[in-house]
């Protein structure tokens, strides 16, 4: 490989390859940064809604389908993105060469369906970029050496395929192209003055990406921390400067509240007539960690009489409801019964400052309640609040939240190095 070229890794995810023109448009942008001298790694996402429809397409044959077989079928849709993305690039007079993850040497744990990746064997996509040829990896895979079977990396996985690929080739950003035009102050979908945020802190963005700001998988962000590779996150659509995430020391801005974010795929499961003794919240706990079922909000309340029964809550990902309530099935007679929600929803706030600036928890419970929205469960990090509530009132809070912080495109509020608050123009 020529000295002069420079890694650049861009992932295009489902929408920016749903049909031939959108595959052709990805190929082109490609094609443009090899033209401009860069070594060129793209990682590729499964065709428009392709990965929902393989996974409704698994269910209608299965209520509880065999989570290998899962990563067998789910990892196909992102191979045809490759290989047709492939013929586009050789259409365009460059080579090109397609490859699975494994084929990639993307090595992961043997957890299916929500593998972690543990190593980078990139030795394949070395050589392809050695023969000048354009390399397409399939996002959202890679294989187990344990196992020797193909696993996937959870939904959105494929943006933590890319910053992987950064990593271990030593590219100088990663370049995450999408259907919108960066990180928003709050899903623009439902917010439509939402601003695009020009940087934000790794810090910051594993909360927003942890409390559902879909735009980047939350592993990713943890990668990219980890290995301190900034992400560029940008529309494939139009030439815009995105928004750069970039570890804290770098950012310049320090906004109070720099987004609300928000979660409808969540479930609460309700352990009922608990006993109340040591033990038991840990054997619970360890049967769901051993299920791989991931917690988030957790609520437990001490019975108010001597001797009698606890009740437990707690929140998961919906499509962890039947794992999670077989795993508490499975330790016997420890309660009365369990008990799930799938109408349950979160809202939450992320911002740096919260943690020098009081009253942000208070101006949070105080907009819900003038919108009438009950808050049933809170969980808190050191810069984010987060609320559940019913999955209908979701948008509502959002918007009311997002509006209540002033965080619209007109004017965000800031704090000065003084300590300071003052009104600055968007920049
Ligand atoms: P891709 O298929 O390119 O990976 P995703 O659907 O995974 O795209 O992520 C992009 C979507 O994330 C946007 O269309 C947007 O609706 C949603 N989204 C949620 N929260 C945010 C946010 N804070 N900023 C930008 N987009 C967001
Ligand atoms: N195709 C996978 C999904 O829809 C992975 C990705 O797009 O990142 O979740
Ligand atoms: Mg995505």
């Amino acid at each position: 490989m020529p000295e002069r070229d420079d890694i650049v890794v861009m992932k295009f995810g489902g929408t920016s390859v749903a049909g031939p023109e959108e595959i052709k448009r990805a190929a082109r942008r490609m094609v443009a940064a090899r033209e401009a001298g860069n070594s060129v790694v793209a990682v590729l996402s499964a065709r428009g809604k392709t990965t929902d429809e393989l996974v409704a397409s698994a269910y209608e044959i299965s209520d509880r389908p065999d989570p290998r077989e899962m990563d067998m079928l789910l990892s196909t849709g992102e191979r045809i993105s490759c290989a047709l993305a492939a013929m586009a690039i050789n259409d365009m007079g460059h080579n090109a060469v397609s490859l699975t993850g494994s084929q990639a040497g993307i090595v992961t744990d043997s957890s299916h369906t929500k593998a972690k990746i543990i190593d980078v064997r990139a030795d394949r996509i070395r050589e392809g970029l050695e023969e000048d040829k354009i390399v397409l990896v399939a996002g959202f895979q890679g294989v187990s050496t344990d196992s020797r079977d193909v696993t996937t990396l959870g939904r959105g996985g494929s943006d933590t395929t890319a910053v992987a690929l950064a990593a271990a080739l030593g590219a100088s950003v990663c370049e995450i192209y999408t259907d919108v035009t960066g990180v928003f102050s709050a899903d623009p979908r439902i917010v439509p003055n939402a601003r695009k945020l020009p940087v934000v802190s790794f810090e910051e963005m594993l909360d927003m990406a942890s409390s559902g700001a879909g735009v980047l998988q939350l592993r990713s962000v943890e990668y990219a921390r980890n290995y301190n590779i900034p992400i560029h996150c940008r529309s494939s659509f139009e030439d815009l400067p995105g928004t750069l995430v970039l570890p804290e020391s770098e950012t310049m801005e320090r906004p109070i509240i720099t987004a609300v974010t928000h979660s409808t795929d969540e479930a609460r499961v309700t352990v009922i007539g608990v006993k109340d003794e040591p033990g038991i919240a840990g054997r619970i706990f360890a049967a769901l960690a051993e299920a791989n079922v991931n917690v988030d909000v957790i609520i437990q309340n001490e019975p108010v009489h001597e001797g009698a029964l606890a009740d437990l809550s707690f929140t998961v990902e919906t499509g962890d409801v039947v794992p999670a309530t077989d795993a508490i099935a499975g330790l016997g007679e420890i309660c009365r019964e369990v008990r799930t929600d799938e109408k349950i929803g979160k809202v939450s706030i992320v911002g740096a400052g919260m943690r020098t600036h009081p009253g942000v928890a208070a101006k949070v419970f105080e907009v819900l309640g003038e919108k009438a929205i009950n808050i049933e469960m809170i969980s808190t990090s050191s810069i984010r609040i987060s609320c559940v509530i019913q999955a209908d009132q979701v948008p509502e809070a959002v918007r009311s939240l997002h509006d209540a912080f002033d965080l619209g495109e007109d004017q965000i509020l800031t704090e000065a190095p003084t300590g300071e608050h003052h009104q600055v123009a968007p920049s």
